[in-house]
């Protein structure tokens, strides 16, 4: 089965290079210069995957990835300059799966859209019950997180966390998604929570706490479980 593109891009050089990159890897794409001409694409025929640029010369990104969230649950990457920090993380709690800044290399693009992918079949049938890499095993089933070996012991909290991650492994979760998700929706402005359980976990965890290989920091935006 070939898989639908959707590019929204107004830079013509951008564009045309994921265009090429896509094509080449077997996806059928489809471009869109605009939010009006996303949505009539949309319309006519939904796409399997969606990369949008967030400088849009004619609207604002968000009303169209929540107009999307209404019918489809098609993977929505945000491609985003290194300045739209605020408005990349609106986005990916309106629903939008991940987000690259430019420039991206074609294979960041193209791990990116496979894990989305991944996660949107999963989310279908059965979600993610282990997660294994190198040397960290999590095992959502059994409550179990086994690392270089051994079995570690997590606190409540701790597993939620880590839990909350094994679920969109390979992709970012915002601090706000983060909170919400594991302390509630009360607590979506307490980061000082996330900061500090995340150096537990990751001094638990991580062989170099100081340079860790599973827990990514995602400055300013959130964190990621790295994925194969
Ligand atoms: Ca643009």
């Amino acid at each position: 089965m070939t898989l639908r593109v959707l590019v929204v891009e107004d830079d013509r050089e951008i564009r045309s290079l994921m265009q090429s990159a896509l094509t080449v890897e077997g996806f059928e794409v489809q471009t869109a210069v605009s939010v009006s001409e996303a949505r009539a694409l949309l319309q006519h025929a939904p796409p399997d995957v969606m990369l949008l640029d967030l400088g849009l010369p004619d609207g604002d990104g968000i009303e169209l990835v929540q107009e999307v969230r209404k019918h489809h649950s098609l993977p929505i990457l945000v491609v985003s300059a290194r300045h739209q920090e605020a408005q990349k993380i609106q986005l990916l709690d309106a629903g939008a799966d991940d987000y690259l800044t430019k420039p991206f290399n074609v294979a960041e693009l193209l791990a990116r859209i496979r894990v989305a992918l991944r996660h949107r079949g999963t989310t279908l049938d059965a979600a993610i019950k282990v997660h294994e890499l190198e040397d960290l095993r999590v095992d959502l089933i059994l409550h179990q997180v086994h690392c270089r070996g051994e079995a570690l012991h997590l606190t409540p909290t701790e597993f939620k966390l880590l839990a909350r991650l094994v679920r969109s492994a390979g992709r970012v979760v915002t601090h706000r998604q983060l909170l919400s998700d594991v302390w509630g929706p009360e607590f979506t402005e307490h980061t000082h929570y996330l900061r500090l359980y995340m150096a537990q976990l990751r001094a638990k965890i991580e062989s170099d706490p100081a340079e860790p290989r599973h827990l990514l920091t995602e400055t300013g935006i959130g964190y990621r479980l790295a994925a194969m």
